[in-house]
């Protein structure tokens, strides 16, 4: 079981995610789905066109079609996204 993300929360060196989608809160936050944007953080100084955003690898569990982000899934910049603003809901796979 590993711990569903939310928006602004960070990965391992620092870039905190939006979310790319409003329709599914927990405890009134967005839950961060694949594809979310990724702010400039440490190890990662983006050229002027190019950012980093997050990735889902998930198998279970979607929003619209686009899979949820979890603890340890990995940014398009290869940092891991760290803890979560939340300790309730978990997703399996
Ligand atoms: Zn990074």
């Amino acid at each position: 079981m590993v711990l569903v993300l939310l928006a602004g929360d960070m990965n391992m060196n620092g870039g905190i995610s939006s979310t790319a989608q409003t329709l599914v809160t927990i405890g009134g936050v967005p839950i961060e789905v694949h594809g979310s944007i990724v702010s400039s953080h440490l190890s990662f100084a983006p050229p002027a066109m190019e950012i980093a955003t997050t990735s889902s690898s998930t198998q279970l569990v979607y929003i619209n079609g686009i899979g949820v982000d979890r603890v340890g899934d990995q940014d398009t910049c290869g940092h891991p996204r760290n803890t979560s603003g939340q300790t309730f809901v978990n997703v399996n796979n």
